[in-house]
């Protein structure tokens, strides 16, 4: 009987499961990896040069530097702005582990801020209020792919005299007031994970429109070693280099600057199948009681990397928990996004934070629940997610 959770002993609304995430990877992505592997050069050279620039174009940046992970584009900004030892740099709690770890890299202190009251960004009042002498750099990062106010934090970070780096690991594209990733701050990293909005299988990108940042990166990107140290295998280089810093082992490989370039053509294409489905679920869920869908502003340009529903435990029988288990027994895979760093015992310990010190952060997680939002979903797999998730909603409903 449909009234019935399959988590309960009722009929499963789908019997093949429908997975959380699937890259687009159709022939031409397939064909432009085949290329490179057959090209004779695999690592860092022209197609990742082309990429960068292809990159650089897109967002409307002027340096863009292709490095093996979104991870390591935020250390190398924070490296680059002149964070060291003993700094503070305030980041929402609120993230992914990757945003935090960065700053323990430099031995630097992570300063972790609170949401906004009703969204998952970064507050600009909690982050003012956390500031110090000693506080060199704010984080923020664009969470499931809505920006930040944009000129409001670069606004606030030149009014400190601290440095503004964006993780934004999930927006590509994304724009606040007009204003790109990557154009008003210092830097913005990007990540072309796996489950990204394009993908290079592991990969990112560093965007400043700073020289001096772009050119430090780029060092300290592949060893420490003087500029266009990858050109030593070709005609125009030579073996001779010099190590000026002790760097990182992070260039991207052309193998993965490839399947980059054959992803970015058609990022377009894939931004509106995400804003498709993402307005579907919109309609569906946002007259529903029970349900908060995700916040939007109008004057965002949102990249719909996830779509994070909110399940509210006082209007329902059950919590986050329990639903997501329900949804996963009627053939939904969701997820969640995520679980904030000032919950994980490393941050407990090292910071002394403990849960009830980030009330809007702790509030928005208890009932977050990303559903499955990808291009590769048909509208039947929409469909699917809505059904299932009203069918829930209707049993477990006060
Ligand atoms: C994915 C992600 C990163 C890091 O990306 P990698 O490319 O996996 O290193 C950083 N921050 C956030 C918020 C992310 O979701």
């Amino acid at each position: 009987m449909t009234n019935v959770a399959a988590v309960d002993g009722g009929r499963p609304l789908r019997l093949t499961p429908l997975r959380f995430h699937i890259p687009l990877i159709e022939d031409d992505d397939v064909a432009a990896v085949s290329e490179t592997l057959r090209s004779g050069w695999l690592t860092t050279g022209e197609t990742t040069r082309k990429f960068e620039a292809a990159i650089a174009e897109f967002c409307g940046v002027p340096h863009a530097l292709a490095v093996n992970s979104g991870t390591a584009a935020l250390h190398l900004a924070l490296e680059a702005v002149g964070v060291g030892s003993g700094d503070e740099v305030l980041l929402p709690t609120y993230t992914f582990a990757a945003t935090g770890e960065v700053v323990s890299y430099l031995n630097a202190i992570p300063v972790l801020v609170d949401c906004d009251g009703d969204g998952f960004n970064m507050s600009l009042e909690d982050a003012r209020r956390r500031l110090t002498p000693r506080t060199k750099a704010i984080i923020i990062v664009h969470i499931a792919g809505l920006p930040c106010d944009l000129p409001a934090f670069a606004a606030f970070a030149q009014e400190a005299g601290i440095s503004l780096i964006e993780d934004a690991a999930h927006s590509l594209p994304g724009a606040y007031d007009g204003a790109g990733v990557g154009q008003i701050s210092d830097a913005a990293a990007l990540s072309f994970y796996a489950t990204k909005n394009i993908t290079t299988g592991e990969g990112g990108m560093l965007l400043t429109r700073r020289k001096d940042v772009a050119e430090r990166a780029r060092i300290m990107c592949l060893h420490g070693i003087s500029k266009d140290a990858w050109k030593r295998y070709t005609q125009e280089g030579s073996w001779r280099y010099d190590i000026l810093s002790a760097g990182f082992k992070y260039n991207l490989t052309d193998i993965a600057s490839a399947l980059g370039l054959s992803q970015l053509a058609k990022s377009a294409h894939m931004l509106g199948r995400r804003s498709a489905i993402a307005a579907r679920y919109d309609a569906a869920f946002s007259s529903i009681r029970g349900l908060m869908v995700p916040p939007r502003d109008t004057r965002a340009l949102h990249s719909w990397h996830l779509y994070i529903l909110r399940v509210l435990e006082d209007q329902l029988t059950v919590g986050r928990d329990r639903f997501l288990e329900a949804l996963k027994a009627e053939g939904i895979l969701g997820s969640v996004h995520f679980i904030p760093l000032h919950m994980h015992s490393h941050y407990m310990k090292s910071l002394g934070v403990k849960e009830g010190d980030f009330p809007n952060a702790e509030r928005h997680f208890r009932g977050a629940m990303s559903l499955p939002l990808y291009p590769k979903m048909s509208d039947t797999d929409v469909s699917d997610v809505i059904a299932a998730v009203l069918k829930l909603v209707d049993i477990y409903r006060r």
